[in-house]
């Protein structure tokens, strides 16, 4: 059977795939850049499993409090080789990439001190945590306060209302690599590399956070390359290489992730207990597929915004930019196109393919929130996944792909469930 008519079966029309073929034919190049870098990442990590003699001995599991667990401390010092810091807090008992952020933030920041975000609004669940939207257990009940300074209209970074922001009592930054659930730009790595430089230039010993979720190996250098004192994200995206089932991490500073270490578990006891569980061949490896994972999922997202480019929809970031992450905004204009795309990004699942994907009140988020996976891991955002809040302008935010090819699928997928309910023209 040739390819086509399998693909015929799953439900992909003549049309759709032929304007694929088409589009896939024009990133040759684009696509050879991609592998370089996963090149790159893939010996970084190699190299880093091998300078810390990582052994068949270290995949064993730990029960209890998980004292003196040399599986778990090695993974941790694998990621703080490959991040170039001094330590690393890599853990199951950190549950999502949320938990991960509040822990590195409620662990920093004390009564009186002050946050600021320097790039906007950040992410919806991150508003909870610091009390920008009233929750209990916020940072703002604790009596830390929140200052923001707005991107510049054209995406780029304020300096003057920074360094406004900027007060005797900022404490802590922190920089969302990513757009999340905003039309703005993602921030390449050099480009936090000079927002941090500006503001420990202001305030030398001001800690810079950088929430590197689906950041992670898209590039040749991360964060905490350009002075970031931690970087923090979540192993069900980029880092655990679709393998990891749970679990999160912060690279950063000793003194820094000492502090995070002893919020996650208890003052005097910090890293030294936390048992591992048994996960640790899927922390391992999944570290280890995640360069390549990354780059099959940075393929499916540039691929897809030529895609829906060439048929008239804006896509962020445009076709031809520079990626910073994995993630790709797709402006559909109308609630009934976003439940069509999701409809095709899940009918081309491995798992729960007959599933129909419907809005819904998700904790955490403001506006309702349609959500398209069909994922080994249940949320996995670094297997073929969409989602977005039911909100002006409409805009589904599409990421993953455990492989390229699978990735694709996904795209053509859901443009076929847009044809076939009249809502785009081929
Ligand atoms: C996904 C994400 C988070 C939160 O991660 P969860 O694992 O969903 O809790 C935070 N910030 C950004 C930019 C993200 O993309």
């Amino acid at each position: 059977m040739d390819l086509f008519s399998i693909y015929r079966q799953l439900g992909l029309s003549e049309k759709v795939w032929a304007l694929g073929e088409e589009i896939t034919a024009g990133l040759r190049e684009r696509f050879q850049e991609i592998d370089a870098v996963a090149e790159y990442n893939q010996a970084k990590v190699l190299a880093a499993m091998q300078d810390c003699r990582i052994g068949a001995n270290h995949f064993a599991a730990t029960t209890g409090y998980g004292y003196n667990d040399d599986g778990r401390e090695r993974l941790e010092r694998v990621y703080a080789q490959v991040f170039h810091t001094e330590a690393a807090l890599v853990r199951p008992q950190i549950t999502c990439g949320t938990h991960a952020l509040t822990v590195a933030l409620s662990a920093n920041l004390l009564p009186g001190d002050e946050l600021l975000s320097p790039v906007g609004l950040p992410y919806d669940t991150l508003q909870e945590v610091i009390g920008i939207r009233p929750s209990p257990c916020s940072l703002a009940e604790y009596g830390v306060a929140y200052r923001q300074a707005d991107l510049k209209e054209d995406g780029s970074f304020d300096y003057d209302a920074i360094r406004t922001a900027i007060t005797p009592k900022t404490k802590l930054i922190t920089i969302q690599r990513s757009k999340g659930y905003a039309t703005r730009p993602s921030f390449t790595v050099a480009q936090i590399g000079e927002l941090i430089a500006f503001c420990k230039s202001v305030k030398p010993d001001v800690i810079c956070m950088v929430d590197n979720c689906y950041g992670e190996f898209v590039e040749t250098i991360e964060p905490s390359d350009v002075g970031a004192d931690m970087v923090v994200g979540s192993l069900i995206k980029n880092p655990g290489g679709g393998l990891a089932p749970i679990g999160g991490y912060i690279c950063g500073t000793r003194a820094c992730v000492d502090r995070c270490a002893y919020r996650l578990s208890a003052p005097g006891l910090g890293q030294e207990v936390g048992a591992n569980l048994g996960i640790l061949p899927a922390f391992y490896q999944g570290f280890f597929l995640a360069p390549t994972v990354t780059a099959g999922a940075l393929k499916g997202a540039i691929f897809a915004a030529h895609l829906y480019e060439k048929l008239g929809f804006r896509c962020v970031p445009s076709a031809g930019a520079v990626r910073s992450d994995i993630i790709q905004a797709v402006e559909l204009g109308s609630r009934e196109v976003m439940v069509a795309f999701c409809k095709g990004i899940q009918a081309a699942a491995p798992v729960d393919s007959f599933a129909t994907p419907e809005p819904w009140d998700m904790p955490g988020y403001d506006d309702p929130v349609i959500m398209a996976a069909g994922a080994f891991v249940q949320g996995s955002s670094i297997e073929l996944s969409a989602d977005g809040p039911i909100r002006p302008p409409y805009a589904v935010y599409f990421q993953g792909g455990l492989t390229w090819q699978h990735a694709k699928l996904g795209i053509l997928m859901s443009l076929q469930k847009m044809a076939d309910a009249g809502l785009v023209s081929l």
